[in-house]
């Protein structure tokens, strides 16, 4: 049976770059686990008069090289492990783009989609209280993630400033403007893909504009990917799709229409001007590019023979398996591996702290500039590591992410 733990993948993964590398063990073996993490118990009072009782985790993996950074998420199948696994990614991705931070990531298990905006909100509150305590700008800095919003974030600041007493904007990032987010902080991690998949295009020699793309997940990161991939690369997007299943039209799809549509009936499913497909299918399409933007082990040995595309981006975490990974790179379909290709998010989020801490904030284009230099850099980096060691891209990142985080390590004097 193929290991489906995304904490176990990711251990895996770390372990084939430290024999590449030739880490240390005493290094691999710390790098192997979080740093720290709490698991709480929250009460929350329901709209119905009772109370219920959820669990959340707030994992800090390493912050060798600054404060802990990452999102939370709120999902029914939430689990350590899957926290414990965004939380190493996290360390990766910050490594991986050079910005002074650490990886951390938390979570609560429940189902946002059942819950009222004043559920939420006494639910996000109740996290906070709980985990605050290891909170703070130059700590451990969460963001939005799978069904966390602006709004969460707003609330979850609020809350933590009434902890300590003043404002303090710079504890989590992904607010709405009006309460120091950052410009261009919506669309960041679709945004960061994009720049990468332009670099793909150019390294491979191929033709981005008028290609095809095919996109799995349809929220933050899915929708922008959508807009941009049409607006930046002029590519066609012929196949999307949420949790209720995909729609494709070979003409491509208007991401105005789809998103209006879905804003309407809550599905990108039965889109007036497209034939649904089931996800399983959308995965398998004949595209130029394929965005992976919802969860994690959707390319797995049982369908990677059957991947035809010829660039994968992943926008989400984890969305490929190790055993996917080497089908897909035997068949030479270029991968832009998670921590690289989606880390225009957390990118833009240290812009925001920045921001927050010089309490001055800078225009649109200046985010764009500063992002696509962060992400091209990046990009060129993990390519040429990963034909230096003739190795995937994934490893090629992991390579390069790892000797930064392993070297914060050593001057410090912890190994
Ligand atoms: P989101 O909550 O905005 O959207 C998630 C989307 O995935 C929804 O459209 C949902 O319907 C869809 N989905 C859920 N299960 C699915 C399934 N089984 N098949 C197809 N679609 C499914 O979340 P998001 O912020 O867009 O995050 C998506 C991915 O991108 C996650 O892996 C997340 O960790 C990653 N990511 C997000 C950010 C960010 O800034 N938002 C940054 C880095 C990475």
């Amino acid at each position: 049976m193929e290991e489906l733990n995304p904490f176990t993948i990711a251990q895996r993964q770390l372990d084939q770059a430290a024999e590449i590398m030739g880490l240390d063990p005493a290094t691999h073996e710390l790098l192997r686990w979080p740093l720290r993490e709490l698991h709480v118990t929250l009460p929350v009072k329901m709209d119905d008069g009772t109370t219920r009782i959820f669990h959340g985790f707030r994992v800090q993996y390493n912050d060798a090289r600054g404060p802990t950074k990452g999102g939370i998420r709120y999902h029914p199948q939430e689990t350590i492990d899957t926290v414990r696994a965004l939380a190493a990614w996290m360390t990766w991705k910050t490594a991986v783009v050079d910005i002074p931070l650490g990886g951390g990531k938390g979570g609560i298990v429940c189902n946002p989609k059942e819950m009222s905006m004043g559920e939420l909100e006494r639910l996000s509150r109740a996290y906070i209280r709980q985990v605050g305590r290891i909170l703070g700008e130059d700590m451990d800095v969460p963001a939005p993630d799978v069904y966390t919003t602006p709004q969460i974030m707003a609330w979850m600041m609020d809350e933590y400033s009434f902890m300590r007493g003043y404002n303090v904007p710079g504890v989590i990032t992904g607010k709405p403007l009006p309460l120091g987010g950052s410009q261009g902080r919506n669309d960041a991690t679709a945004r960061g893909g994009v720049y990468c998949t332009r670099e793909a295009g150019k390294v491979l020699g191929v033709n981005l504009q008028g290609a095809t793309a095919a996109i799995q997940g349809y929220g933050n990161a899915g929708q922008f990917a959508h807009l941009l991939a049409e607006e930046l690369l002029g590519m066609k997007v012929v196949a999307v799709s949420d949790s209720r299943g995909g729609i494709y039209n070979p003409n491509g799809l208007d991401p105005r229409a789809v998103i209006a549509h879905k804003e309407r009936t809550g599905a990108v499913a039965d889109f007036p001007e497209a034939d649904n497909i089931t996800n399983e299918e959308l995965l398998e399409l004949e595209v130029t590019v394929l965005f992976p933007a919802a969860l994690e082990n959707q390319i797995t040995a049982l369908n990677a023979p059957r991947i035809k595309a010829r660039i994968i981006a992943e926008l989400a975490n984890g969305p490929t398996t190790p055993e996917a990974d080497m089908i897909l790179y035997e068949n030479g379909i270029y991968v832009i591996p998670d921590f690289l290709c989606n880390a225009g998010g957390v990118t833009v989020s240290y812009f925001e702290q920045v921001q927050n801490a010089y309490n001055y904030y800078w225009d649109l284009e200046t985010v764009h500039k500063r992002l696509d230099i962060k992400m091209t850099a990046a990009f060129h980096a993990v390519h040429e590591t990963a034909q230096q060691y003739k190795v995937n891209n994934r490893m090629g990142a992991y390579i390069v992410a790892v000797a930064r985080v392993a070297e914060a390590c050593k001057l410090r004097g912890w190994v």
